[in-house]
């Protein structure tokens, strides 16, 4: 049975056609669902009795289920286990300027980026958009609070899971549910180049970020198997395209790792290689993991690597650090706890 929270607006519009109703009912259902956040096709009063029972016929309401919440410092954490019994993690961070989910978009990773903890698992499967969504939904139950950034920086690679991905954003964005604009959802990808030739032909506002780490293949292929597939080069051409195409900036996101990436040489070849890119780069400091050799940067190496990039006119910023306390910082997540 299809799970309702993986229809977009115009699935259950169309849906309605299909038994002899008027479309309309669609947007009503999916205004219960995501703006009265009704849990049971019962309470759903403003369509026929009729109408609720072929829904329940249909339709399964069925949420995946919050197994533990671990709330710091500005930061929550979440683990939830699927309907399979596979569990995913997310993460919520309390900004000035709002609240931001991290969500997952896999079980497992296959990406093998070797500074990272979330991919010791591999893939065991994609999630479907409405395990995505009801990460977001579930969230907001529990905080009792509107979530208003999405971040698809969780577990897994979006971009090996695009129509999923793709649909969830269809999701949240519409405004008949939650409603959250497109300039505020970023999916984040390894660099997977069709992936990002496919997300340049889509509509709306969805930011793009690229996990670059290093600015020469040499390197980048040490720390990212995936670099071994697709050539820097080849993937700074496909970025270019996709800014010249969408207007939008692109955020890279770079993780200091102590000796392997932080070095003047390495600030250097990276302003080469983004000089006259719209875009800014985010400075990550890198995440320790027991399981992992990896040092995080110096911090007088980051603010020196951040220098030099500023100082030839490259955006850039440090990131701000949430999620230590609980282990739920970028690359902290785990696929099955
Ligand atoms: N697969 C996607 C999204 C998930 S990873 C991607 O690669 O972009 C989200 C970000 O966290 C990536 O930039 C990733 O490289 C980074 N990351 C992974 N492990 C980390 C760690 N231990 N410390 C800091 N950032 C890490």
């Amino acid at each position: 049975m299809r799970n309702i929270y993986d229809l977009t607006l115009k699935e259950l519009e169309d849906y309605f056609i299909s038994i002899g109703e008027k479309s309309f009912r669609g947007t009503q259902v999916f205004e219960s669902l995501y703006k009265k956040r009704l849990n049971s096709f019962d309470e759903m009063t403003n369509i026929s009795k009729e109408m609720r029972k072929k829904l329940k016929e249909n339709f399964s309401l069925h949420k995946i289920k919050l197994l533990i919440t671990q709330k710091g410092d500005k930061v929550n954490k979440y683990l939830f286990e699927l309907e399979d019994g596979n569990k995913i993690e997310s993460v919520l961070m309390f900004h000035n300027y709002g609240i931001s989910i991290c969500v997952s978009s896999q079980v497992g990773c296959n990406m093998g980026c070797t500074f990272c903890e979330s991919g010791r698992l591999k893939k065991i499967r994609n999630l479907l958009a409405y395990e995505i969504v009801e990460q977001i939904l579930l969230i907001e139950e529990e905080t009792k609070k509107k979530i208003t950034h999405v971040v698809v920086m969780g577990i897994g690679e979006p971009f090996d899971n695009y129509e999923n991905v793709l649909r969830f954003v269809k999701i949240i964005n519409c405004n008949k549910g939650i409603d959250l604009g497109s300039r505020h959802i970023t999916i984040s990808t390894c660099g997977i180049i069709p992936g990002i030739k496919k997300f340049m032909e889509e509509e709306g506002q969805v930011n793009l970020a690229v996990s670059l780490h290093a600015p020469n293949d040499e390197l980048r292929r040490k720390i990212m198997p995936i670099a071994k597939v697709y050539q820097l080069d080849d993937l700074m051409n496909t970025i270019k395209e996709y800014i010249k195409k969408t207007n939008r900036r692109v955020t890279f996101e770079y993780i200091m790792l102590d000796g392997i990436n932080d070095n003047e040489k390495e600030a250097k070849e990276l302003v080469k290689l983004l000089k006259g890119i719209n875009c800014y780069v985010n400075l990550i400091p890198y995440n320790e993991t027991e399981n992992i050799g990896f040092k995080r940067s110096k911090e007088w190496k980051i603010l020196a690597f951040y220098d030099i990039l500023k100082s030839n006119k490259i955006n850039a910023t440090i990131r701000k650090e949430f999620g230590g306390s609980v282990d739920a910082a970028c690359g902290q997540l785990r696929a099955n706890n």
